[in-house]
């Protein structure tokens, strides 16, 4: 059988998403009393910046004992004419059995997934997928309400660009969320909507009917000069502040992935308010890191 990679959310089933949140929640309160990975040699390929999830894979790849290399970015024979082929064939003679990696260019894991006989892991692909941030999404909305079914979630703004939502979308729909996407029509087209999706144009309509926020960052790195709306339209409508997370319901929380800006999407005040769960997420990225490496490389436990 080959082995499985981890490109997008859409790679498992609603049974799997389910088992790896249990899995995940499971070593977020206790962390594997052994081993998982012992023996297995992991390559964290990174052509992009990360902050959050390099060293969240890096500290996961740590917990189950997986042999880690980081190559920096850069470094890589790629950049002297290997080409992705080349690279997997190489890296697996080496013995390697997992490669993590991120890359500006939207498909390069799934490129890298066709050569490579091991394991690949998306951590960030272009503006297309981001699968193990969705995850830590997931996993906290589960600590916060048990569940997903059900649960009304918007992700607000660069929605087009946001590799994180789309994602989020993936995930949230395959547990059974009521998925709306809020933002400008630069920055969100009528086409996004899908089934089980709606758009929505006007936040302040919306916040009191959410159970979950997600704000997103302007990801001016991928996005045209002419599309990028203006910031001071973009902030009286979009931004989030005290006021605008007070008129969410009781019990409602506001989460972001990461790198967030302030000023733009939301304000400084949005910190002190009590539904805040920045820090929660990137706490979660590490057991949910784990719970994918130990699915992926010895299947499910037994
Ligand atoms: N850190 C997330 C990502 O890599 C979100 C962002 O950059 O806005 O996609």
């Amino acid at each position: 059988m080959p082995a499985r990679s981890l490109l997008d959310l859409d790679d498992f089933t609603s049974d799997e998403l389910t088992y790896l949140l249990n899995r995940a929640d499971a070593f977020d309160r206790r962390p594997p009393s052994r081993n998982l990975l012992a023996g297995i040699t992991v390559v964290n390929l990174f052509f992009e910046a990360s902050t959050r999830t390099f060293v969240s894979f890096a500290i996961a790849e740590s917990r189950v004992g997986a042999d880690v290399v980081a190559l920096p970015p850069g470094s890589s024979s790629l950049g002297k004419g290997e080409t992705i082929a080349d690279t997997a064939i190489t890296l697996a003679a080496m013995g390697v059995r997992v490669i993590v990696t991120r890359h500006p260019e939207s498909g390069f894991p799934y490129r890298l997934a066709e050569t490579f006989e091991g394991h690949v892991i998306n951590a960030g692909d272009g503006r297309h997928a981001h699968p193990t941030q969705a995850l830590l999404d997931l996993l906290t909305l589960k600590a916060e309400f048990g569940r997903i079914e059900g649960l009304r979630v918007a992700l607000v703004g660069d929605i087009l660009h946001s590799r994180v939502a789309r994602s989020n979308v993936i995930g949230l729909k395959l547990l059974g969320a009521d998925v709306v996407l809020v933002g400008p029509p630069t920055l969100l087209p009528d086409a996004m909507a899908c089934d089980g999706v709606t758009i929505e144009r006007d936040l302040d309509a919306i916040l009191p009917t959410l159970d979950a926020l997600v704000l997103l960052r302007i990801q001016r790195e991928r996005i045209a000069a002419a599309v990028l709306p203006s910031l001071e339209d973009y902030a009286r409508n979009y931004r989030l502040d005290a006021r605008r997370a007070g008129r969410l319901k009781r019990g409602a929380i506001v989460m972001h992935p990461g790198p967030y800006n302030r000023g733009i999407e939301l304000t400084q005040d949005v910190f002190a308010f009590e539904g805040w769960r920045y820090a929660q997420q990137v706490s979660h990225g590490v057991p949910v890191r784990m719970a994918v490496l130990d699915f992926l490389v010895n299947g499910r436990e037994k």
